[in-house]
This record gives structure tokens, sequence and C-alpha cells, in this order.
């Protein structure tokens, strides 16, 4: 709570939460600072999470991420705050506006990379009169609300759902009712600059998904409006819809929660609301259970941290793939031996997206078949997905690489059968004109992970 007396200023710094409702980390320090300073940072290059590969985000997740920049500084207009978005790592400006604002709080979602991690603890240890404060706000339950230590986390999805499923998900919160004031001085032309820095490409073509908060809610709603999520069980495994135009096989939330424009608590709170008028079956139940799959590789990844990103994961395997540069070039650019993966591969180039099934079978393939190292696969997917999630990916990858949490070992798809079953009139293939220049796999000169 606000005291009386000395005026204290917090600093917001936006990560993977570009939200003003539902957000308990913005409501804390609204609780608790008189000036607020809202910033979020645009790594110049960004960095891969493994830290070692310079990646550039793809146009799509440029655009993607342009919008919800814009629909939450306009939010935050509305409260009379003005979000600073700089081209820079976080080490670079935040000390910069430390100086400037004397800032007594700092706030910020608490966030499963190892390299944001580092960056947090890094501050700290600099600015020890600082009060540094994390919230929750990426997955259902608060840390505190686990029946486990994270160095306890089970080591199994079956083990960790059956002991977190019966919990109460907690309701959204209502957006804090008024924000403390920003700084206006230096609002001139911020706008503007920020928006000139963002490449033109990233704002004019046609995406399948719009970003921001707004989008996110409005994507939620509809869905829900639909009797979609009756059916999802049976349709989640598609691997597109019987037009471009048609999305709701599965439920396309994911843009929206991995930058956090929208909560995975919303998404209960309507899934509820939609389970009392059209009642639940288990097709609503497993959308509940597939929240349940991102909630464990959030924890996963808080849990092993560093090992997230390692070539033997946590399980200290030793795979025997490597990297082989013109294999790996062939399956970016969907240029394979195998019909699907192209489909699937052009498909993310194209749009930024891919359907779950799609994600499990291009990993394979290039796990098993094309022999090559996982680290590359999931830095490629990290690059052009725009629902990238740290925890969700690297852990995804992890486990069809058998390095990760998938007590089975490893998962290798039989392409062919998996062809005749998902794709049985190559409606998908042809789409995406999976068939088109189908290359063999010739090259065998190998080039190590960076290190
Ligand atoms: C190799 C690989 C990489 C992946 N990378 C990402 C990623 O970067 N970001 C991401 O959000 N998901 C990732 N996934 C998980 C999953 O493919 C996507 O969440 C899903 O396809 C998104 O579409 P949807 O919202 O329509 O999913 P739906 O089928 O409608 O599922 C509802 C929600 O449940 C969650 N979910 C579903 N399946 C999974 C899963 N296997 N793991 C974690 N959460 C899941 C997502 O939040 C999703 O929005 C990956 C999966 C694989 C196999």
């Amino acid at each position: 709570m606000k005291a009386a007396g000395v005026k204290k200023t917090g600093l917001f710094w936006f990560t993977h939460d570009l939200r003003v409702e539902d957000n308990p980390a913005l409501t804390k320090a609204a609780a608790e600072v008189d000036q607020l300073i809202c910033i979020y940072c645009v790594q110049p290059k960004a960095i891969s999470s493994a830290q070692q590969l310079p990646n550039q985000l793809s146009s799509k997740r440029q655009q993607f991420l342009f919008e919800t920049l814009v629909d939450l500084d306009k939010t935050l207009e509305q409260q009379g705050q003005q979000l600073i978005v700089r081209f820079e790592y976080p080490l670079d400006v935040l000390p910069e506006l430390i100086t400037q604002y004397d800032f007594s709080h700092i706030y910020r979602s608490h966030n499963a990379g190892e390299y944001e991690r580092k960056i947090w603890q890094t501050l700290r240890n600099r600015y020890a009169m600082i009060e540094f404060n994390q919230v929750d706000t990426h997955t259902l339950f608060e840390k505190s609300e686990l029946p486990f230590a994270l160095d306890e986390l089970p080591q199994s999805f079956s083990k960790f759902r059956r002991m977190v499923e019966k919990i109460t998900v907690k309701a959204p919160l209502e957006k804090p009712l008024l924000l403390p004031v920003g700084d206006s001085k230096n609002h001139n032309n911020w706008q503007a600059q920020w928006h000139n820095q963002f490449p033109e490409m990233a704002k004019n073509n046609q995406p399948i998904f719009r970003g921001g908060a707004k989008a996110g809610r409005a994507h939620l709603e509809n869905y829900f409006t639909t009797n979609s999520a009756s059916t999802y069980k049976e349709t989640r495994n598609a691997l597109d819809g019987d037009s471009l135009s048609e999305i709701n096989y599965s439920t396309k939330f994911s843009p929206w929660l991995s930058n956090g424009s929208i909560s995975p608590r919303q998404i209960i709170a309507q899934l509820h609301q939609y389970e009392s008028q059209a009642g639940a079956n288990d097709s609503t139940y497993w959308i509940f259970f597939e929240l349940l799959w991102r909630e464990y590789f959030q924890w996963y990844a808080h849990s092993h941290r560093a090992k997230l990103f390692k070539f033997n994961g946590i399980k200290n395997a030793n795979p025997t793939t490597s990297f082989y540069p013109e294999r790996f070039q062939k399956w970016c650019q969907g240029n394979t031996p195998f019909p699907i993966i192209n489909a699937c591969m052009k498909q993310l180039n194209a749009t930024g997206y891919m359907s779950n099934r799609g994600r499990q079978l291009v990993a394979s393939c290039f796990v098993h078949e094309l022999n090559l190292d996982w680290r590359y696969g999931a830095a490629y997917m990290e690059q052009q997905l725009i629902d990238f999630d740290v925890a969700s990916n690297w852990g995804n990858w992890q486990y069809l690489a058998g390095v990760g949490a998938d007590p089975r070992g490893h998962r290798r798809f039989d392409l062919e059968k998996q062809t005749q079953i998902y794709d049985p009139e190559r409606v998908f293939i042809t789409r995406w004109g999976g068939d088109q220049h189908l290359e063999n796999l010739d090259s065998r000169d190998t080039v190590d992970w960076p290190i």
C-alpha cells in the first residue's frame, strides 16, 4: 500500500505480459507507487533463448509485436500513461532510466527464460537500494499454489496433471481502476520514434492474427460464441482448416497467450462460462488439459533453467544427432523428401503459425529422419512462430528429441502413416506446395553448435 510522506516512483518493465487487464504485476505496482514509468525493450538484434544463436525475428513476429505494443500503448494512454518502447538491450536501457528517475521499486512478470532470469538477477545485484518485485502473470497458478517445490517438479506431465488439476484457478482481476501518473515531460514524439523503428515490412502484409489485447479478447469471445469448444477434442489434431480462413479446429489462443495479451485465467473464466451454458464434455475438458500442458512446460522451464537449452536436455541423454547445414536449410525452406513436412514448413514461413500436429511431425523429422541437433530446430521455430513461448517451444522440442520429460524416451512419427491419417486426400500438401522441389539429402558436412 502507498504510505503518506516520501513519493515512490516505480518502473514497470513489460515483457510477456502485454496487457492491462488481469495483470497482477501491474495491479501490484499501481497499488504501491505514486508515479509509474512503463517500458518495453525490443531487443535490437534478438537473441535466441539459447543465448548462443543470434537471430532475427521473422516479419510475422515483428508485425504481431508491433500491433500488440500499439494496442497496449493506447490502453495505457487512456489511463494517462505512455509506453516507452526502446530498441536496446535491457541492461543498457534500464540503468539509464534508473539514473534518470531514481526508482524505489521495479516490477516485472515472473519469466521462465534463463536469459531473462539472469538480467533480473544482475539488476538486483547492482541496485540493492531498489525493491524488485516479480509476480506470476503467465501461468494458471502462482508458484505458491503449487503442491510441490520447484526442484521437486514431477518428472512426467501425467503426474503433474494429477497433482494440480483440482486446484481452483483464480478468477481474473479487473483492470486497475487508476494507474499512477507517468512522466509527461518526455512524451513528445516518443510514439513516432518507436513506430518508425519497426521495419516497414512488419506493417504491410495480411496477417492471419492481429496483435494486441483487444484483438485477443475479441478472438476469445468469438471462439466461445461458436460451438467449436464442444468438438475441440475431435478437431484439435487437424493440420489446417477446411479453407484458409477456417481456423477454429483448434482454439488459436496461443499467439495472444504467448506475449501475454490475454491471460490463461481469462481463458479458463470464458471456458467455465461456456460450459455453464452449453454444457461440459470431453472436449471442453480437453482445452483445460492442453492448458495444463502449457502450465507444465512453464514450471519445467522455471525448474530446469539452463538445462532447457542443453543438447543433453534434462536427462543427460546422449543424442547421436549432429548438424548438417544443407539439410537444415532444406528443412527450413520446406524442401525435403517429405511432402507433409514441406507443407508444414511452408505454412509456418508464410503465416507464422503451424498446427500442433504439424509441429510434432516436423520436429520428429528433424531429429529422426534428418538426424539434426534438435536445438537448431527449436531456434528456427523461435524465430518464426508468432506464438513463440520459451517454455512451450524448448520444452516440446526436448520432449520430442528424447532428452526431456517424455517417459517413453523418444517419439518417432511414421510420416507416411501420419499423411494417410491427417491428409488422406493430400489437400493440405497441395495447398502449401509440399510436393514441389523435393530434394535429396546428400550433404554430410557438419558444423558444431556455437559455444
Ligand atoms: C515442437 C513444438 C514446438 C512448440 N512451440 C510452441 C511455442 O513456441 N509456443 C506455444 O504456445 N506452443 C508451442 N507448442 C505447443 C502447441 O503446438 C501450440 O501451443 C498450439 O499448436 C497452439 O495452437 P492453439 O492455440 O490452437 O492450440 P490448442 O490445441 O487450441 O491448445 C490450447 C492451448 O493449450 C496450450 N497447448 C496446447 N498444446 C500444447 C503443448 N504441446 N505444449 C504447450 N502448450 C500447449 C497452448 O497454450 C494452446 O493455445 C509447440 C509444440 C511442439 C510440438
